[in-house]
């Protein structure tokens, strides 16, 4: 690389020539050469004219494999749209934020790579005449960010979702079903005498149990779509999009089903293993003009629950909210 060329690319990246000025040819080299980032020169094209050594350890790619491409080459085919919007805007004038992009890389491994452009223009036209690109592998912070996402929604004994993203997702689904005017059921789930099988078996056998529980459930509830969350001790809650009361019914019975299935044993239990009592409520979109929604499903499903263990437990009980042309709340 020319040292004339890093010259003016400092110069240009970092707001004037007074730094570049100060520094030699030989600094700026050094800087560019030995920079953990991804320097790129792009022509109006935005085909890569330079790239500096890093690439290699970032992208997996060499410079000289860089040069000649458009960097959407490397991006995974889900994240080129962005680039492509990006690319519009710079050639429209516009600046263009950060983008947060996934690399592939020739060894099929993903990095996900923050990008900063700074378009260079014709100071009488206006006119794109280059772009610096500079890329830095975030892939750490982002595997990060994704832990820390992931333990802020799941619940950390059974690896169901847990009552924070339980809540959101059970406000989104009911806003979907106001706006397609579509059925959302809801059933609550809870385990029996639980109190007395922590009695008898110890606490880490009941923590075991919820776990075996836990994994029945997702057995069960395995339709894209569907959530099941740990909505207290040991109770679990499933939101069932687009289900009317009759899929809820089912659902609910094949989970009662698959508890009994797993026969742990339970003493206290009437027959022998562990069951579970469920609850569960159906609306439409136009019920929550006259009942508060979704409490109205919540509040519903535990009035089921509550059936459910009152009639014995071991069973499943429904309810249907009403939308309020056929004249009632609940029935
Ligand atoms: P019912 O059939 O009426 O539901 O009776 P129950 O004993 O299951 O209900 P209760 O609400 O009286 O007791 C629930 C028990 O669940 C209390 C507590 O000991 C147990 N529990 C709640 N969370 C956990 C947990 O994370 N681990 C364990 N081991 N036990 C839990
Ligand atoms: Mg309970
Ligand atoms: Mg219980």
């Amino acid at each position: 690389m020319a040292p004339s060329y890093v010259r003016r690319l400092f110069a240009r990246l970092f707001g004037g020539a007074a730094g570049a000025d100060k520094a030699s040819d030989a600094d700026l080299k050094l800087l560019v050469e030995n920079s953990r980032d991804v320097l790129c020169r792009l022509g109006p094209d935005f085909v890569i004219r330079y790239c500096s050594p890093s690439s290699t350890a970032v992208l997996g790619r060499p410079p000289d494999e860089m040069i000649g491409q458009r960097p959407s080459s490397i991006v995974l085919e889900e994240d080129r749209p962005v680039i492509a919007a990006a690319a519009e805007r710079m050639v429209q004038g516009e600046d263009v934020k950060p983008l947060v992009l996934r690399t592939l890389k020739p060894d099929g491994d993903m990095a996900w790579v923050e990008t900063s452009s700074r378009a260079l223009r014709d100071p009488q036209t206006g006119a794109l005449v280059e772009v610096i690109l500079v890329m830095r592998d975030v892939s750490e912070r982002q595997a990060l960010q994704r832990r820390l996402e992931f333990e802020a929604t799941t619940d950390g004994l059974t690896g169901l979702a847990n009552r924070r993203a339980f809540d959101e997702a059970l406000e989104r689904e009911w806003a979907r079903a106001v706006r397609n005017d579509t059925e959302l059921s809801l059933i609550l789930l809870d385990v029996d005498h639980f109190k007395a099988f922590n009695d008898r078996y110890g606490h880490h056998a009941g923590d075991a149990c919820l776990r075996d529980v836990a994994l029945a459930v997702q057995e069960v509830v395995r339709r894209p779509g569907d959530l099941a969350a740990r909505y207290g001790g040991e109770e679990i809650a499933v939101i069932l999009p687009g289900t009317p009361a009759s899929g809820a019914a089912k659902v609910a019975d094949a989970l009662r089903l698959a508890i009994l299935d797993l026969g742990l044993a339970h003493a206290d239990s009437a027959c022998g293993v562990l069951t579970a009592s469920l609850g569960a409520a159906t609306a439409t979109g136009s019920v929550g003009l006259t009942i508060a929604m979704p409490a109205g499903l919540l509040i519903g499903a535990d009035g089921a629950l509550y059936r459910s263990k009152h009639k014995g437990r071991n069973r499943v009980e429904t309810v249907t909210l009403l939308p309020p042309k056929r004249g009632a709340h609940a029935a």
